[in-house]
C-alpha cells in the first residue's frame, strides 16, 4: 500500500516512465508545490534526477540509485539483453547472434555471461526485477518447457530458475511471439481496452491484451491458436489434433503450397512480391490462407470480441490481400455483435530490439508487487 506522496511519485515514474512536474502533480494530484518539494528531497537523497537545467521544462527520472530491471529477449538465431532503469529507460543493450538451433543451456550460459559483464559495467546495481522472452512454449509459474519442435532446443532447461537464480530477483517470463502482441498495442495510435495480435510466422500465436495487460492463462499457455484445428479430418499435427491452423498457414506450410508455383527455393518475401504484382496463382492461395485463418478468427471475436486485431510476421506484409478474404468470413460467420464491429489491421514493421526490450520493461511494472519493492527501498 503506497501511502505517502513519495512513495506515490516513485511509483508513478515506475509505471509512467519520466515526467514534468506539472504532469506528475496532475498524476498525483497534488499541488505543483508539493511536487517541488518531493521532487527536491527525492534528489537529495539520489534517488531522482532531473534531466535539464530549469525544474519548469525538464523531465525527473529515476536513478540507478533504485536499481535496474533486466530483460532477455530469445529468438531463434539471436538473443537480447537489456537493462534499465526502473523507470523504463534503456542504459544498456546488447544483440548476440546465435547459431540457429544452438541448445539452450549454451544460450543461457551466454545470457549469464553478458549479463554479468553489463551489470559490472554499470557499477552492479541491485537488480530489482528481470523479464525473459522464450521463443516456445513454457510454463510462466515452473519455468517447465513443454512439448512440440520449437522446444527440443531447450530440452532439459529451465529459463526461468536460471534466470531467477542469476538475478536474485523476481522474473517472468512470457512467448516471445507475445511479447511482440505487447509491442504491436503500445504501438496503437488510439489506446483501446481489448486488442489481439497474432503472428504469423513458423507457428501461429497469438498475444491477448486486456485493459492494457498481456493476458498469460494460468500457466502462460493462453492464445495457441496454430493448434485449433480447422478440419477435424485434417492433416494430423505434431500435437496430435488434426487439422490444425498452423498445419495450412504457418511459414513452413505456406512454402510447401507455393512449391509448385515459385519453385523449391522461394522465400516469404518472394510470395508477398509475387501477390503483390497480381500474380493469379499466388493470389488464389493468399485468398485461401485469409479464409483458412478467417475460420479461426470467427472463434476467436465470438469468444473474446476485441476492439481490433492486428495480424503480424512476415506474411502479414501482403497486407489487404490477406485481410479482405479473413474479414469475409468473420463478417459472414461472426455472430454479429462482434464480427460487424471488430477492425482488422496488418502490422508494420516488425518489432525492433528497442521496441521488445522497452515492452519487457513495460510489462515487468505492470506487477505492482514488483512497482511496491521498489519503492520500498526509498522510503
Ligand atoms: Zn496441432
Amino acid at each position: 500500500m503506497l501511502s505517502t506522496n513519495k512513495e506515490r511519485a516513485i511509483a508513478a515514474l515506475v509505471s509512467q516512465g519520466p515526467q514534468h512536474r506539472a504532469a506528475l502533480a496532475r498524476i498525483l494530484s497534488v499541488s505543483r508545490t508539493t511536487v517541488t518539494n518531493v521532487v527536491q528531497d527525492l534528489i537529495a537523497e539520489g534517488y531522482m534526477a532531473d534531466d535539464g537545467e530549469s525544474p519548469l521544462k525538464s523531465t525527473v527520472k529515476l536513478t540507478e540509485k533504485l536499481g535496474v530491471l533486466v530483460s532477455v529477449v530469445f529468438w531463434i538465431d539471436r538473443t537480447l539483453v537489456s537493462i534499465a532503469t526502473v523507470d523504463g529507460r534503456i542504459v544498456a543493450s546488447r544483440e548476440n547472434p546465435e547459431k540457429p538451433g544452438e541448445i539452450g543451456k549454451m544460450r543461457l550460459a551466454h545470457v549469464e555471461k553478458t549479463i554479468r559483464a553489463m551489470l559490472a559495467d554499470l557499477g552492479a546495481p541491485r537488480v530489482c526485477a528481470g523479464h525473459i522472452a522464450v521463443n516456445t512454449q513454457i510454463n510462466v509459474r515452473t519455468g517447465e518447457v513443454v512439448g512440440g519442435t520449437a522446444s527440443s532446443m531447450w530440452k532439459d532447461t529451465n529459463p526461468l530458475q536460471a534466470m531467477s537464480s542469476l538475478l536474485q530477483a523476481p522474473v517472468r517470463v512470457e512467448n516471445t511471439a507475445r511479447l511482440a502482441a505487447f509491442v504491436e498495442f503500445e504501438r496503437l495510435d488510439q489506446p483501446v481496452d481489448n486488442m489481439v495480435y497474432v503472428h504469423l510466422s513458423h507457428g501461429i500465436t497469438m498475444g491477448n491484451i486486456l485493459g492494457a495487460t498481456l493476458v498469460q492463462g494460468a500457466h502462460g499457455g493462453a492464445g495457441e491458436l496454430g493448434h485449433i484445428s480447422i478440419d477435424p479430418m485434417g492433416l494430423p499435427c505434431e500435437c496430435s489434433n488434426r487439422g490444425c491452423l498452423q498445419q495450412y498457414v504457418s511459414t513452413p506450410a505456406i512454402l510447401a503450397r507455393l512449391k509448385p508455383i515459385l519453385g523449391a527455393g522461394a522465400t516469404i518475401s518472394d510470395f508477398v512480391a509475387a501477390v503483390r504484382s497480381g500474380d493469379h496463382a499466388c493470389t488464389s492461395v493468399i485468398e485461401e490462407i485469409g479464409e483458412q485463418l478467417g475460420v479461426v478468427m470467427v472463434s476467436v471475436t465470438n469468444l473474446l470480441d476485441p476492439e481490433v486485431i492486428v495480424l503480424g510476421g512476415e506474411i502479414a506484409q501482403v497486407g489487404e490481400s490477406l485481410l479482405d478474404p479473413l474479414r469475409r468470413i468473420v463478417r459472414r460467420r461472426g455472430l454479429p455483435l462482434s464480427s460487424r464491429n471488430v477492425r482488422f489491421a496488418c502490422a508494420g514493421q516488425p518489432a525492433s530490439a528497442q521496441e521488445m526490450a522497452s515492452a519487457a520493461f513495460r510489462v515487468i511494472v505492470r506487477d505492482e508487487d514488483v512497482v511496491e519493492s521498489i519503492v520500498k527501498l526509498a522510503v
